[in-house]
């Protein structure tokens, strides 16, 4: 890729931003399909968010990936929000055309679940009731889930993203419980989806939320976490015989969506996988 006066400039806000996958993965896109943009993260200090929208706006950057601590903050300093990033209230990407906060983490999920099943008048279980889950859930109900069940170790936090959840209107009364409830819950299951990072590098040997022995064959089962690319929890459905969906594809479809918004083009997928593989040392 070489940088030249024409060259369109989107980028990541966070604080920190140096470890991102985002960056090779979005440049490996833009040299596939030949587009004169580059993709480069810039750390911003909380104190500094809105004159960084500002100058981004002045310095005619077309788009932002926005990550830690600045996704609920940032909605602020937007002209528009989209509905469900309303919903979920935090935007994870802006496109400077409109000045329009979307988020793409939840569909990042939904399009990895739907590369095996899809989610229409599926049965749902969501495990974790923090970010991520707030993100997928709201895109779980959007996608036509029949059902849907949030455990969490912290019950009123369930509850409250569950009431927040069927109040949007996308789907009926979602249930709340513990996660020490899960078995129960996976008798009727047809999706499982673990938001904890239990699993997550170093701590590769917790004990996962549920085992093969609660799962049936066509239980689906997503881990957000994505490293390592295997967790606990993957091994426990490969074991019985289920169909895993690794974390590394929700952060794929999240910047494929976010790279769709910016320049009206769909992402080359399997070059943005490989990319961030490679980053991330998987094979
Ligand atoms: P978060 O807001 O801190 O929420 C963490 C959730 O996990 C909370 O519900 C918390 O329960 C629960 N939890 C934490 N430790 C637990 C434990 N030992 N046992 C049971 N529950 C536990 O974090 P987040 O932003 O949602 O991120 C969660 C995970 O998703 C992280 O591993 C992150 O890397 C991953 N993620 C992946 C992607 C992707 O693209 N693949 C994107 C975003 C996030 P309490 O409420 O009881 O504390």
């Amino acid at each position: 890729m070489k940088i030249k006066g024409s060259t369109n400039i989107v980028g990541l806000i966070g604080h920190p931003v140096e470890h991102s996958f985002s960056p090779p993965m979005h440049n490996a896109a833009f040299d596939e399909l030949g587009m004169d943009y580059a993709y480069v993260a810039f750390d911003v200090n909380p104190t500094d968010l809105q004159t960084a929208i500002e100058g981004a706006k002045s310095l005619n950057i077309k788009g932002f990936n926005v990550t830690i601590p600045h996704k609920i903050e940032v909605m602020k300093f937007l002209n528009e929000i989209d509905e469900v990033a309303g919903l979920i209230g935090a935007v994870n990407t802006i496109d400077f055309k409109n000045l329009k906060g979307y988020n793409t983490d939840g569909i990042g999920a939904v399009r990895a679940i739907e590369e095996v099943t899809s989610i229409k008048n599926k049965n749902v279980v969501v495990a974790g009731a923090g970010g991520a889950s707030r993100a997928i859930s709201f895109y779980l109900a959007k996608y036509g889930a029949e059902s849907m069940a949030i455990l969490n170790r912290n019950v009123e936090k369930a509850q409250g993203l569950a009431a927040d959840v069927s109040q949007s209107g996308l789907i009926g009364e979602v249930k709340a419980d513990s996660i020490s409830e899960i078995r129960n819950y996976l008798k009727d299951a047809d999706i499982l989806v673990d938001t904890t990072p239990i699993g997550m590098h170093p701590n590769i040997s917790d004990e996962p939320i549920a085992f093969a022995e609660d799962m049936d064959e066509d239980l689906v089962v997503f881990d957000a976490v994505y490293n390592p690319n295997e967790t606990v929890l993957l091994k426990e459905a490969i074991k019985a015989g289920a169909n895993p969906v690794y974390g590394i594809k929700m952060l794929l479809y999240q910047g494929a969506e976010s790279f769709k918004i910016w320049t009206g083009r769909d992402a080359p997928v399997d070059v943005m996988e490989k990319a961030l593989k490679d980053t991330l040392n998987l094979e």
